[in-house]
């Protein structure tokens, strides 16, 4: 008989201690059923990433650390942030599991999905997304600006699955690949995307936090925005670039009405002459700027070393380990 898979659920927590106790209960539930029915194997577990927390969270982890088999725990050395904690545990959960789950602390991802999600994994998903299926519980302003940033993204030419988070199966040979994109700032969800393979989605309701409250401010979500248009794409230094050819553009039509004001005798001295400068040298500098801009773009592809290709099959082998 075939070995059930082990999986790993990854929960980064940052000043969790208010939730942890109710999230612990809640997945122990999920992990034993699971287990029980025999979907996954007596090894799996659910990792805390303990973020930098200021408060008693890490302590709380190691204590149910040593109450629960099924829990266990790293901790980082500072606060590092939601993407890279996310990381710290999928890298260190891939050594021991076959498919790891990441999903947030307060337990606002609906835990029910995971076996809708173990589902598509066994029908040969390599990454399935969870995507949120409506945002009633969300105020008009978080939904208006997250659905807001999603389209922006795609307008910036950024390859991410509308409304999905970081509620994400991955397999192992996915965050094998994964560990080769070596870039330092990390948008998880733009880099998924990237890696490929079979992937499909699950919908769910995202509920709201039980106990705590938010991590995500608004500055924080901001800066979070950025930094996922400013890792993936290179669309705004082309805008640069654009700009200088409109302007460049309007400068003749500039210079021909300035002309035709001068030959008609309704300028002063000099008006003419300078009216044309500005604009020609505002293009002429935009676009300047521009291709610059462009090569600064090719630099800062280059310098992220992403892997060129990835295969997912090489029937050479499969023939060879027949
Ligand atoms: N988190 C983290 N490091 C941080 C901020 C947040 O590990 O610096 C974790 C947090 O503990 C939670 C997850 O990231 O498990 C998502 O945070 P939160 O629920 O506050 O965000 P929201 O759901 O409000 O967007
Ligand atoms: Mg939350």
């Amino acid at each position: 008989m075939k070995k059930e898979n082990t999986l790993y659920i990854v929960v980064p927590c940052y000043n969790e201690e208010e939730v942890l106790h109710e999230t612990t209960k809640r997945l122990k539930e999920k992990l034993n059923k699971l287990i029980k029915d025999k979907i996954i194997s007596k090894d799996s577990r659910v990792m805390y990433v303990n973020d930098g927390s200021k408060d008693n969270t890490w302590s709380i982890i190691k204590e149910i650390n040593n109450k629960e088999e099924l829990f266990t725990g790293i901790t980082l050395s500072r606060n590092r942030g939601h993407q890279n904690a996310l990381v710290a545990g999928l890298l260190t959960a891939k050594e021991y599991a076959d498919i790891i789950i990441s999903m947030d602390a307060d337990l606002q991802d609906d835990i029910n999905a995971i076996d809708e999600m173990l589902v598509k994994y066994s029908e040969g998903c390599e990454i399935v997304y969870g995507v949120r299926s409506s945002r009633k519980n969300d105020t008009m302003f978080k939904k208006i600006t997250a659905e807001g940033f999603y389209k922006f993204m795609t307008l910036m030419g950024v390859d991410i699955v509308f409304n999905h988070a970081d509620y994400r199966l991955t397999s192992k040979r996915v965050l094998d690949e994964f560990e080769n994109f070596k870039e330092v700032n990390l948008f998880l969800r733009g880099i998924f995307p990237l890696v490929g393979f079979k992937s499909d989605v699950v919908y769910y309701e995202r509920a709201e936090r039980f106990a705590g409250e938010s991590k995500y401010p608004l500055k924080k979500m901001l800066s979070f925005a950025w930094d996922g248009i400013s890792s993936f794409s290179v669309k705004p230094l082309r805008f640069i670039c654009a700009l200088g050819f409109i302007i460049l553009f309007i400068s003749f039509i500039i210079m021909a009405y300035s002309l035709i004001q001068k030959v008609l005798g309704n300028t002063v001295d000099g008006w003419t002459f300078l009216t044309i400068s500005i604009w020609f040298i505002g293009g002429l500098q935009m676009i300047s700027i521009g291709i610059i801009g462009e090569y600064i773009g090719k630099i800062y592809n280059e310098t992220k070393a992403r892997p060129r290709y990835i295969i997912s099959e090489n029937l050479n082998e499969s023939k060879k380990n027949k």
